[in-house]
């Protein structure tokens, strides 16, 4: 039921995105009647509707699922949707890539397994004349400027690194019981996606140089673990910085909620985190604002969290989509503007402290 809300949410908002653009009015009516019989309509209006190539650096990825499911439900009736699980592999996707510039899709949206790959993605949309929009991941600007129909949807990585260092400010200043040692300074732990993702070393980076410019002294405990995004990886990384420094730790920072769970799997393991009354507590900040972070924060065995917005992100890249189908501006009915880039554009965040 909730997920039907959501969609029904979702195709309100693109439809009222729509009718504020010049697009025409066809496929609209055609999309109307999809909703009452999705199967008959789709086929009985699969020629006129644009078709939208998606490209998914994984599927299975939270917050990359929220997007792929707001996506999904803002072009339902509207567009006929081919997408693509790369399952993390830059070589999987190009395939997916070239049978989707084969089949003759008129719009691409990519989400990169390796923004690195970019150019050769770039190259082959470019040589098929197929408007191309990346999001989530974020090729180098050069890259897009390279291709007069590409542009970027994604996040400002720093903010949301600066909304982590806010927030460890005001936890360390209502919480002063959480310097453990007293020094007046916070010994921290630092979870970091990927070593050389630009997102992943942007929030390592500015989570903590926001909270020293806000005057709160951050110290390195051990090394930036670099733990792919993932749960389980940082939950063992997170088991051998607690065996090596127990007690030395003061604060946690992940680059995701996904490591941040794996960080407070292994502190409940040792009795920390618990959400039990007079438990050892060790602060946990992540970023994404999953369901599962969001019930800890409820619990109270995390801290925080940041909103990554996927439902508006979904939308974005749809509503993108389909203006590049129609040839309109792209950005032609959003309330979206181009950054100082001139090719991209940023669905901000928002701090989560439950
Ligand atoms: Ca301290």
């Amino acid at each position: 039921m909730k997920k039907v809300m959501a969609m029904l949410m979702a195709s309100v908002m693109v439809f009222g995105l729509a009718a504020c653009g010049s697009s025409s009015s066809s496929s609209e009516a055609a999309a109307d009647s999809s909703s009452a019989d999705a199967s008959v309509s789709e086929e009985a209006a699969s020629d006129e509707l644009p078709t939208v190539g998606v490209l998914i650096y994984k599927y299975d990825d939270t917050y990359i699922s929220t997007v792929r499911n707001a996506l999904e439900a803002a072009l339902e009736g509207k567009a006929t949707v081919s997408m693509q699980d790369g399952k993390n592999d830059q070589a999987t996707q190009n395939d997916q890539l070239d049978v989707m510039i084969s089949k003759g899709v008129d719009v691409l949206a990519v989400n990169m397994v390796d923004a690195k790959a970019a150019s050769g993605v770039i190259e082959k949309a470019a040589a098929a004349g197929i408007p191309t929009a990346f999001f989530n991941r974020e090729p180098d600007t050069e890259v897009i400027a390279s291709y007069d129909q590409a542009i970027f949807i994604g996040t400002n990585a720093a903010d949301a690194g600066k909304m982590q260092g806010d927030i460890i400010t005001g936890l360390m200043e209502s919480n002063p019981e959480y310097d453990l040692n007293g020094d007046g300074v916070v010994q921290y732990v630092m979870f970091q996606g990927e070593p050389d993702n630009p997102e992943a070393i942007a929030r390592t980076q500015y989570s903590v140089s926001q909270a020293e410019d806000n005057g709160t002294a951050m110290e390195l405990v051990s090394e930036i673990q670099i733990c792919n995004w993932d749960t389980e990886i940082a939950q063992k990384s997170m088991e051998a910085l607690l065996a090596a420094n127990e007690g030395k730790i003061e604060m946690v920072i992940a680059n995701n909620d996904g490591m941040a769970l794996g960080c407070i799997a292994a502190l409940s393991n040792i009795g920390y985190n618990t959400g039990a009354e007079g438990a050892p507590f060790i602060p946990v900040i992540g970023v994404d604002a999953t369901d599962a972070a969001v019930e800890e924060i409820a619990k109270g065995t995390m801290s925080a969290t940041v909103l990554q917005d996927g439902l508006a992100m979904g939308n974005a890249v749809a509503a993108v989509a389909m203006n590049m189908a129609s040839g309109a501006d792209y950005l032609a009915g959003t309330d979206l503007e181009l950054d100082d880039t001139g090719v991209a554009v940023r669905i901000p965040y928002a701090p989560y402290l439950g």
